[in-house]
Order: C-alpha cells, then sequence, then structure tokens
C-alpha cells in the first residue's frame, strides 16, 4: 500500500490538483484532505511569511495524526505595494475568501499606477512536516504584471488580473494544465516532490 500523506486543506480542489502534480512528479502516495480528519482543528495562521503559515498549517496536522503532512500558503504581491497583499491576499478588502472585493480594492488602490510599475508576482510556500519533527519548506513563484480590468472566467482570486511574463493572457484565461505548469503552487510542489521521496522512502 502506498505511503499516506496528509494535505492541510479542506479543498477537494486543491487535493485533486496537488495529486495531479505529484504523481505526475513520479511520487505514488494516498494524499487525503484534512477533512479526513474533521477532529483536528483549523489552525490559525498567526506567521508573518508565507512559509510560516505553511509550516504551522503542516505541523499541526503531523503532530495531531501522527501522520507526515504537507501544506501551502499562498498569495499575491505586487512590488509598488511593497509586497502587499501577501500573507493577507485572501482577506485584502476585510472578509475572508471574497475574490471579487478583493480584487476590486487592488484595482482601485493602484488605478493611478502606470503599466511599467505595475509587476507582481505569486508566491506559494509549501511545507512538508513529519511527525517526528522533521520540517521543510520551499517557495515557487509565478511572476508576471498586473492589468487595469479583469479578463477571464477561469481560476480563482487574483487570476483575472495577473498576466504571467512572456504570456499575452491573464491566468484565468489559461486552461488548468496550462496554469499548472507554470504557477507558483506547481513550481513550489515540484520542488518539494523530491524532499518528500526522500524523507518518506
Ligand atoms: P491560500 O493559499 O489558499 O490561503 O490563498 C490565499 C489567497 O491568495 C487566495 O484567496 C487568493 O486570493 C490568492 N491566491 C493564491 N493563489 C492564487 C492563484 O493561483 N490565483 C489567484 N489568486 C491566488
Amino acid at each position: 500500500m502506498s505511503q499516506r500523506l496528509i494535505l492541510a486543506t479542506r479543498n477537494a480542489h486543491k487535493v485533486r490538483e496537488l495529486e495531479a502534480i505529484l504523481s505526475a512528479a513520479g511520487l505514488d502516495l494516498d494524499l487525503v484532505g484534512a477533512d479526513a480528519y474533521p477532529e483536528v482543528p483549523d489552525v490559525k495562521e498567526t506567521g508573518t511569511t508565507f512559509a510560516e503559515n505553511a509550516l504551522l498549517k503542516a505541523r499541526t496536522l503531523a503532530r495531531a495524526t501522527g501522520l507526515p503532512a504537507v501544506a501551502d500558503d499562498s498569495g499575491l504581491c505586487v512590488d509598488v505595494l511593497g509586497g502587499a497583499p501577501g500573507i493577507f491576499s485572501a482577506r485584502w478588502a476585510g472578509r475572508h475568501g471574497d475574490d471579487k472585493a478583493n480584487l476590486d480594492l487592488l484595482l482601485a488602490q493602484l488605478s493611478d499606477i502606470a503599466d511599467p510599475h505595475r509587476a507582481a508576482h505569486f508566491t506559494c510556500a509549501a511545507a512538508l512536516a513529519l511527525p517526528d519533527g522533521t520540517e521543510r519548506v520551499v517557495e515557487g513563484r509565478l511572476p508576471g504584471t498586473l492589468r487595469r480590468a479583469p479578463a477571464g472566467a477561469g481560476g480563482f482570486g487574483y487570476d483575472p488580473i495577473l498576466q504571467p511574463e512572456g504570456e499575452t493572457r491573464t491566468c484565468a484565461e489559461l486552461t488548468p494544465e496550462e496554469k499548472n505548469a507554470i504557477s507558483h503552487r506547481g513550481r513550489a510542489f515540484r520542488e518539494l516532490a523530491p524532499v518528500i521521496r526522500e524523507l518518506l522512502s
């Protein structure tokens, strides 16, 4: 039977996305979401960096279940805002997870900023924690520029305004496969995959 690895999310879409990324990297794992362990409480994201928050989530699950766990934490970092919204990406407009309000607020804040100064990147920290206390964390980035108006119906969050470097489309206009191939999450988990293989074998 393959090794069980817990993923610190209750989002079934994320579980499937990471299953695809990790199995393409040659890992044969029984990946289950945190939903399989309802007794484990949600972790407060009290860290001040993506890496700290990802480690907090992975560590809490590994300790509570006695199984290896992976977690990620991600967001959008805008150069002219000194890296904000950053770890506050999901609640930039106040209410956690209100994607449209977050995106509208960010566009309004940047309305006077000219195109050459609209650089931004998505960042994802991916963490692995083992029950014995071993921990690893890596980061992936997707650099690009911010459009003045949303375009595209795919994706989520800030996808409709981030145009990746070298692209003419926004992330919301890419297919899920195209986005996975270049995304911050794809890059971070492809880098974490050999570390998982080494530490779990
Ligand atoms: P989390 O890592 O699921 O907590 O994501 C934090 C927030 O960052 C999300 O709510 C989005 O606003 C933003 N974000 C992270 N990754 C992406 C992405 O791939 N596309 C668009 N927005 C993202």
